[in-house]
């Protein structure tokens, strides 16, 4: 394995990065630096947890001038994530005096202006807020001249495929172009296609961590909940993530875990800001153990040490299993994820073994 400083990372970035405790690169940052530092515009996949954030962000740092305002953009998809990879990267460029804004929306807009007030040479943002302050001109975008789009397949299919499109037209033509997931999906395609000529793809790694254990409960629809009351206490999980497709579900289940002094809450586009990310620290800190989310608001999120994941429903969409249990296991830590799975879901949940090329063990000893 190379030094960050063999792979072209200059001195003063890497005491930063030593600083914070990180003294050798992961191996995505080991593949994605060199190229970003020859400027190419890039399209990258590694499974989550693995370090990408500081893999597309490290590069540029160098070639920041401190004088200039804006000259990086990050674009992701929720304000979760803009606040954790702002937190993220902050650490390392704190100490390099490169100012790190982010922008979100949901926000009151008081808050923007705080930010804006002061020079931002990197801006993490979600797409709609971004856009707004472009387009009323509290952000200048002359000068950028790299664009990020973490969570590309994610970003393109949560709606914001426009407004990505639309930023990616608004940065000099010159800009690198950096897209990072954790899947390519048919967007992310159509989005290469559209919005950039030339880039490499790169694929980092086995999408699905080895030292995750992945499990299948079958059982009657009807019995789901009882089937999770029981994996939830026979584990005695101390931090759990419980996945449903619909918001309604999550409130639901939220409640009659409570009910049985469970210690769960729910985190959806139903929960307001201030209580998800109240809940996100209850259970970072060991007080709540079981979050009960729905898939767009729990992408992305980095929390340590999750034990256990359940797939309550099926994901409606295939990728969104790699993400659902990308959840636990992170860092090469042990992690488990069980799926309850009805009749009806039986056929949809071999098409994701299939495609990703899975084997999930049949876990015996529960019933309903
Ligand atoms: P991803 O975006 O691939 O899901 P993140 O960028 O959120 O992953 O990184 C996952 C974790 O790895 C974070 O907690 C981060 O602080 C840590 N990390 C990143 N780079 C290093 C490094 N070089 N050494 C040690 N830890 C690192
Ligand atoms: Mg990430």
């Amino acid at each position: 394995m190379k030094s960050f400083a063999e792979l072209g990372v200059k001195k003063e970035i890497v005491h930063a990065l030593e600083g914070i405790g990180y003294v050798d690169p992961l191996e995505v940052q080991e593949k994605i630096i060199p190229l970003a530092l020859q400027k190419k515009n890039l399209v990258f996949t590694a499974k989550t947890g693995s370090g990408k954030t500081l893999a597309f962000t490290i590069a540029f740092l160098a070639r920041i001038n401190k004088k200039h305002a804006l000259q990086m953009i990050i674009l992701v998809p929720s304000r979760e994530l803009c606040i954790q990879v702002g937190k993220e990267i902050k650490r390392v460029c704190e100490p390099l005096g490169i100012n790190v804004g982010m922008l979100y929306g949901g926000r009151e807009i008081v808050g923007d202006y705080r930010t804006l007030n002061k020079k931002n040479h990197i801006i993490i943002g979600t797409p709609g807020r971004l856009i707004q302050h472009i387009n009323e001109k509290n952000i200048k975008v002359g000068d950028v001249s790299c664009l990020v789009f973490d969570e590309s397949d994610h970003l393109f299919e949560e709606g914001f495929y426009e407004d990505c499109a639309y930023l990616r037209e608004r940065v000099s033509n010159n800009s690198q172009i950096i897209l990072a997931s954790a899947t390519i999906t048919a967007t992310v395609e159509r989005f290469i296609k559209e919005e950039i000529k030339e880039f490499l793809l790169v694929r980092v790694g086995v999408l699905i961590p080895e030292n995750i254990v992945q499990e299948k409960v079958y059982c009657k629809r009807a019995d789901k909940e009882v089937i999770l009351q029981k994996i939830l206490s026979q584990k005695r999980v101390k931090r759990s993530m419980v996945f449903c497709n619909m918001k309604s579900t999550v409130t639901w289940l939220s409640g009659l875990l409570n009910e049985k002094k469970m210690k769960a809450r729910p985190i959806s586009n139903d929960v307001r800001e201030d209580d998800r990310l109240n809940y996100l620290n209850l259970f970072k800190e060991g007080k709540v153990h079981v979050l009960i989310a729905t898939d767009v608001a729990a992408r992305g999120l980095h929390i340590e040490d999750v034990d256990l994941i359940v797939n309550y429903d099926i994901p409606t969409r295939k990728e969104f299993y790699v993400h659902r249990i990308g959840r636990t296991g992170r860092n090469d830590k042990p992690g488990h994820a069980i799926t309850i799975i009805c009749p009806e879901e039986k056929e949809q949940f071999q098409d994701i073994e299939a495609e990703f090329g899975l084997s999930v063990r049949l876990r015996e000893g529960i019933r309903s």
